[in-house]
């Protein structure tokens, strides 16, 4: 199918089925709610097919390019039919199992976080190391034919709810650096984990400390190589910048056209959405061409930090109008649009630290893609 036909056919049955989509809570709703009413949406649009388009067959998918499932997300989205954060962790998560797992556990994994059965989370952040992944401590050692893993992840997205976890270990010396990790697929109920929830400032338990104590997992659970560990994480790392982001810019766009429409006259300066209306587009245009890459096959790298430095400033941008044009309501509003709006405008201060610092994305930018020099 091409983008032209799946956006008019996902279109018509997104008219069609949009009773049955909607979220039956009000408002913001809890993140449980928000966690089944995902579920939902991804059950519905996975039986109906448009899930399935733009992943490889051998995963559950009905093939085609992945530009279907940056419309899909954008659609869902912009319709207000799911939040993109926990959307996307699927834009994250499931390209690494089909590239790295042995094929018949991505055949078997893949589906499930497709059509929402499951929820999965990224374990790399410690505590001490979340810039500097190169120095993870969490152990993974080879007894009786298994890992057995002793440690500790932080701000694991959604641990709570996830059956799995794409987890990054240490198995070479504490000294081996980026040279010694290995990366696992691990069931969340295995014994010996246990998930501590962390609230954040927007008032969600979102991400977990998770502990590891004893956990065996078993070796061909192992994605990728033994102690090739970073280049599964090198390779997530810019997939979390493209469709995912993606998603986003299609979610802010929205919400700044709310903001317009709800913003009381004369509270907004024309000057001011206007440069943040070109932010946007410049995002925007920005990630198209990283979709059209990923579409042309092309291996996404250090690039794609600047799509994650545009979204960030953007992001912000956007609740900073917010702030300025109803303030009243975002910062006091306990019914109506209030509760929503000050949550996300507490949540887009995130924007410039999850899935790497806007100083690291700066960093990769100068050292990587202008050649500028080592850190100092
Ligand atoms: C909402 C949210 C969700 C998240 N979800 C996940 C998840 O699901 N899984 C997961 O593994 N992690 C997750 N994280 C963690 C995230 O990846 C880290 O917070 C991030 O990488 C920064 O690491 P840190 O918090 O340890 O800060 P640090 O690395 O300690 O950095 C602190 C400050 O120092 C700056 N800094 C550090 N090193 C340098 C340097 N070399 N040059 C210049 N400045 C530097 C940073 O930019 C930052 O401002 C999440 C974070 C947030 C906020």
């Amino acid at each position: 199918m091409n983008l032209d036909e799946f956006r008019v056919e996902l279109d018509a049955w997104l008219d069609e089925h949009d009773a049955e989509l909607r979220a039956e809570h009000e408002g913001v709703g809890t993140l449980e709610q928000q966690m089944a009413h995902l579920s939902q949406v991804k059950r519905l649009a996975y039986d109906a097919g448009w899930m399935r388009w733009g992943w490889p067959e051998r995963v559950g998918g009905l093939g085609g390019s992945p530009l279907l499932r940056g419309y899909l997300g954008e659609a869902l989205t912009t319709r207000d039919l799911v939040e993109p954060g926990i959307y996307s962790m699927t834009e994250v998560l499931a390209p690494t199992m089909i590239d790295y797992a042995r094929p018949d556990l991505a055949a078997e994994m893949v589906p499930r976080l497709l059509r929402g059965d499951e929820t999965w989370c990224q374990g790399f952040s410690e505590p001490g190391t979340g810039s500097n992944l190169g120095s993870l401590m969490c152990r993974a050692v080879e007894v009786d034919g298994a890992w057995r893993v002793n440690g500790q992840k932080v701000w694991t997205s959604l641990a709570q709810f996830a059956q799995r976890c794409v987890l990054l270990t240490r198995t070479g010396t504490p000294e081996s650096a980026h040279r010694g990790i290995t990366a696992m697929f691990v069931d969340m109920d295995t014994p010996g984990i246990t998930v501590r929830p962390l609230r954040t400032m927007h008032g969600v338990e979102e991400f977990s400390e998770v502990f590891f104590d004893d956990v065996v997992v078993p070796l061909d659970r192992t994605l990728g190589d033994v102690g090739q560990g970073w280049a599964v994480a090198m390779d997530l790392l810019p997939y979390e910048r493209s469709t995912a982001l993606w998603h986003r810019g299609a979610y802010l766009h929205r919400r700044l056209s709310q903001l317009i429409e709800q913003a009381p006259e004369g509270a907004l300066d024309p000057a001011a959405v206007g440069e943040v209306f070109c932010q946007l587009f410049a995002f925007r245009s920005r990630s198209l061409a990283t979709q059209h890459r990923l579409d042309a096959g092309e291996t996404l790298g250090a690039e794609t930090s600047i799509d994650k430095v545009l979204l960030a400033t953007v992001e912000q941008a956007v609740f900073d109008l917010a702030l300025d044009a109803i303030p009243d309501e975002l910062v006091l509003g306990d019914t109506g649009t209030g509760p929503r709006w000050r949550s996300e405008f507490l949540y887009s201060r995130a924007a410039t630290i999850y899935g790497g610092s806007a100083e690291i994305q700066r960093n990769i930018i100068a050292r990587r893609l202008l050649d500028l020099g080592a850190d100092r």
